[in-house]
């Protein structure tokens, strides 16, 4: 029979192979290896674990035990000291550690090989009783919780018990004498609850030791953890179990235990960085005993030591290229190095040592661009919630725009604007916003709002500003009247402060303390090493000048989505679209039109003006044109109360003769008063409730219902609006041409791109394109000058993908609009989808991820590589970008990088994590597959 091999002494596992030896264990060996001073032990693999699991039965398989007793037999050679020696007893650590570093797994195990018996061994060593049977008190309870499964009640009993009895506030607090009764009485506990006594014979307390590690992988805090964040067995499987040499920072004041990084994982300053403390053991530092002592101060304290942590730093950071998170002890000045592994940092101290390594010859720019994963830099581009503040969450809705933001509560767009005139900060908190609130967005530091999902008014409007926004808060109840909400059974008014985080979708009660985005120097330079590797072109969805010159800072390279109805909605605006909507006929509709064009020219203007000699993409109306007017609803009660008044003050005026009939004498009473009364509601009447206010309202309403739809997403807009009221479409392609025109003559170049989005067969466009043709001959006419401009079509409808190859006859170029083209292909309105049925889904692993949220590669994606294989046959050079939301993902972009597209257009703040992405996908497309 071959038997295999379980066990690794740090001197001989492979430094490399995580998987087998967990990462705590492979780094000893490595570290071991390169000369570094780790202290003497061995590693039990992965395997064993796994082999243990497999088994269903308890006791450690007798081989592996073999193997286990062979390597301790070693560490007594290389130690000189014998496991269970009353005398000069070696002691172990038993420490956990998978292939990915992971909580929810049993604690370290320190001293073992403590007992009756090595406890004098160990006391003349330390010089410390107290410290003796403290550490042997733990021992006992970690094994017996755990290992034996008593759980930590019965210890915690007796120790309050023991506290109480010797008046002792804390742990800390007793003396030897109190941990020698505490160690006694555990030893009760174990001898009551289990029948046998605490195990004295130390390898038995290895054997079992060894096993609670190994169980501890299939414990529910470690399932949980690997279920949350996605570590599948391909990443880890099992843990290994580390048996260490223990060395002692607790033996005298010329011992001490630390934690440090090679640099400041804050600041990224290339600089020693930790915490130390002079006579304490392991996890002492973390326990907050006492107040730990910055690292600095050990050179003064202990020089030479000090000295060797600088070496160590600088191997470390040799051997393995990156900001090391390592782990000390020193015994007697002498320096142990107990754990090394990558330094968690923030993405400012991320990107500043990245870009120092290369400097230092450390890394090369590829290494450094890779090291950073994009979806980090949202850190340094939304501002968020304060890390150190202690916060209580109120309630959680939607995450729907990303970035924290805190403000007085205001309940209408109108009072949001005035107050922020004021110079206060206001939280926008609506049941939904429309189109007319818009101004209020522009206000607000932040959007909150009781209904609606990711794809609400409130949240796509808030995503192209750029402000945090939460919405679907259903735990909450708004009285506008009162101007009161109840948020979780909190009641709040008007002007208190609340704290969203649109990351998240947290709400909290009161202030939080924020922290701006840090758009760092370092930034610039990493992504233009990341441009210069990256093939896609990373554009943005911007709508507005504001919006552009944001997408221009955060280096876009061009405008793949400017939305022209979100310039409709500003409140300038919006009156004259209402009029042009309501128009009877088209000499009306084309007066309204008229007073539009110059409105919308100087928009692109200014965009044009902006990007200059970059791609701008404009896309002609898109949605149905009810939405620019109020709801059914909202009419039908303002048009009652308005009846409701007009015949309160009808009766007002009857109100004298009726009181003199009934009554003469109250009658006279009365009169004066009756009558001015009367004659000021009259007043009211004429001024404010002519029969043409209520008609006008009457008008809107019967042309809101004439528009109403069954299902307006998949109704009257996009092209088919722009067929049917010609008028429209005509002003702003007129718009975006003499724009361009105007911007060329001032000296600019430019060459718009005028987009069609709902397109389904190559008929429609060519019915635009009629439209183009035209104006465009009479604008090169009018300015006397050449007006290069590019035509083509978004592809969010199935037909058009299916119909690319004709279109592509038209179209220059194509973009996929994935937000409609996911709910097309799987036949899911967004809303309902992620109100209803897609948690379930998710849940029940139906669907792996919403994919209004991930781009779904396997369905829509496929659909995109036909769409483009057929477009490109007819036009090789055909550009194609991609414009949902989802198109500024990580994963997204991957794929798009794969498919040959052209660019990839997202909203400004995430300019930056799709440039990083693009190069991302460049450098690791070897390893990309489509399954
Ligand atoms: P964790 O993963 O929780 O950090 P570790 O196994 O690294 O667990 O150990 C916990 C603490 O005990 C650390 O501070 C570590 O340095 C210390 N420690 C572990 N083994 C030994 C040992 N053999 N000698 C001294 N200290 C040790
Ligand atoms: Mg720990
Ligand atoms: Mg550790």
């Amino acid at each position: 029979m071959t038997t295999k091999k379980f066990v690794y002494a740090f001197e001989e596992g492979d430094g490399k192979n995580k998987k087998l030896l967990g990462g705590k264990g492979a780094n000893l060996c490595d570290m071991t290896q390169i000369g570094l001073p780790v202290p003497p032990g061995f590693v039990i693999t992965t395997e064993a674990c796994l082999a243990y699991l497999a088994q269903k039965k308890k006791g450690l398989d007798a081989e592996l035990m073999g193997q286990i007793k062979g390597a301790m037999a070693d560490l007594e050679q290389k130690t000189g000291k014998r496991f269970g020696d009353p005398k000069n007893p070696l002691l172990v650590s038993v420490r956990s550690g998978a292939a990915i570093s992971m909580p929810g797994m049993m604690d370290t195990i320190l001293n073992l090989g403590l007992n009756k018996e090595t406890l004098p061994g160990l006391i003349e060593q330390t010089q410390n009783e107290r410290f003796v049977y403290d550490a042997y008190r733990r021992v006992i309870q970690l094994f017996s919780s755990v290992g034996l499964g008593l759980g930590d009640e019965p210890f915690d009993d007796v120790f309050d018990d023991v506290k109480k009895k010797y008046k002792a506030a804390q742990d800390v607090d007793l003396d030897a004498k109190g941990l020698r009764e505490i160690c006694d009485r555990f030893m009760q506990v174990v001898q009551q609850k289990t029948g046998t006594p605490f195990p004295q014979d130390p390898y038995v307390q290895l054997e079992m030791a060894v096993e609670a590690v190994f169980r501890s992988w299939m414990g529910k805090r470690a399932v949980d953890y690997r279920r949350e964040f996605g570590i599948t067995t391909e990443m880890a499987s099992g843990t290994a179990v580390n048996i260490c040499t223990m060395v002692f920072g607790n033996m005298g004041n010329d011992c001490a235990t630390g934690v440090a990084f090679t640099r400041n994982p804050a600041t990224g300053e290339n600089r020693l960085y930790g915490e130390y403390m002079i006579n304490a053991q392991g996890e002492d530092v973390v326990a907050g005993i006492r107040t730990p002592k910055p690292i600095r101060e050990l050179r003064p304290e202990m020089p030479e030591v000090y000295q060797e942590l600088e070496k160590l730093r600088h191997t470390l950071e040799k051997r393995y290229r990156e900001v090391q998170d390592f782990e000390f002890t020193i015994e007697k000045s002498k320096l142990y190095c107990l754990q090394t592994r990558n330094g968690k940092m923030n993405a400012a101290a991320f990107i500043k040592t990245s870009i120092d390594m290369v400097n230092e010859g450390l890394i090369t720019e590829d290494q450094a661009i890779l090291r950073i994963k994009p979806d980090m830099l949202a850190q340094l581009l939304y501002p968020r919630l304060d890390p150190e503040a202690k916060v209580e969450i109120l309630t959680t809705g939607l995450p729907a725009s990303p970035g924290a933001a805190w403000g007085k509560i205001v309940f209408d767009a109108d009072r949001a604007e005035s107050k922020s005139k004021l110079g206060e900060k206001v939280i926008l908190v609506r049941e939904e916003t429309k189109p007319d609130d818009i101004h209020g967005f522009f206000a607000a530091q932040g959007i909150l709002t009781s209904r609606g999902g990711k794809t609400s008014h409130a949240a796509v409007v808030a995503r192209s500003m750029g402000k945090p926004c939460v919405s679907g808060c259903e735990n909450m109840t708004i009285s506008y009247a009162t101007r009161e909400a109840v948020i979780a059974g909190v009641p709040l008014r008007e002007g208190d402060v609340l704290t969203i985080d649109g990351t998240t979708g947290n709400v909290f009660q009161g202030r939080v303390p924020t922290i701006e985005p840090e758009f760092v120097e370092d930034l610039l330079v990493l992504l233009e090493w990341a441009d210069e590797i990256s093939e896609l072109d990373v554009m943005a969805n911007a709508d507005t000048p504001e919006a552009v010159k944001k997408a221009k800072k955060y280096g876009a390279m061009g405008i793949g989505l400017c939305r022209t109805e979100r310039m409709f909605n500003q409140p300038d605006r919006l009156p004259i679209v209402q009029e042009m909507i309501l128009a009877e006929s088209t000499d009306e509709r084309q007066a309204s039109i008229n007073r539009l064009l110059p409105i919308q020219r100087e928009d692109f203007k200014e965009i044009f003006r902006i990007m200059n000699g970059y791609p701008v993409t404009i896309r002609l109306l898109d949605p149905p044109i009810h939405e620019f007017l109020p709801s059914a609803d909202e009419l039908i009660q303002e048009i009652t109360h308005l009846r409701e008044l007009r015949k309160t003050i009808e009766g007002m005026a009857t109100l004298p003769d009726t009181l003199r009939m009934l009554d003469p004498q109250l009658h006279e009473r009365y009169s004066a008063n009756l009558e001015a009364i009367t004659l000021g509601l009259e007043e009211l009447k004429n001024k404010h409730l002519a029969e043409t206010l209520i008609e006008a309202k009457e008008v809107v309403l019967r042309k809101v219902r004439a528009l109403a739809e069954t299902n307006p997403m998949l109704g009257h807009r996009g092209v088919r609006l722009g067929i049917t009221y010609p008028e429209i479409y005509s002003m702003q392609i007129r718009a975006i041409l003499e724009a361009a025109a105007e911007h060329i003559k001032s000296g600019g170049r430019i060459s718009p791109e005028i987009m069609v989005p709902q397109v389904c067969t190559l008929e429609e466009l060519k019915w635009v394109h009629r439209y183009v043709s035209q104006i465009h001959k009479e604008v090169e006419k009018k300015f006397r000058i050449d007006v290069p401009f590019h035509f083509g079509t978004m592809i969010e409808v199935v037909r058009a993908c299916m119909r690319a190859g004709r279109i592509a006859e038209l179209a220059e170029f194509m973009s996929f609009g994935t937000n409609d083209l996911t709910q097309a292909t799987f036949s899911f309105s967004r809303e309902d989808a992620e109100n209803k049925f897609l948690p379930l889904y998710k849940e029940h692993e139906i669907l792996q991820h919403n994919p209004f949220e991930v781009l779904d590669i396997k369905g829509v994606g496929r659909l995109m590589m036909i769409t483009m294989e057929w477009a490109r046959k007819t036009r090789p050079d055909m550009k194609v970008g991609i414009c949902g939301e989802q198109g500024g993902h990580p994963d997204a972009i991957r794929f798009c990088h794969y498919i040959k597209m052209s660019y990839v257009s997202c909203s400004p703040p995430r300019v930056p994590i799709a440039r990083l992405a693009a190069a991302h996908a460049k450098l690791t497309e070897a390893e990309f597959s489509l399954v």
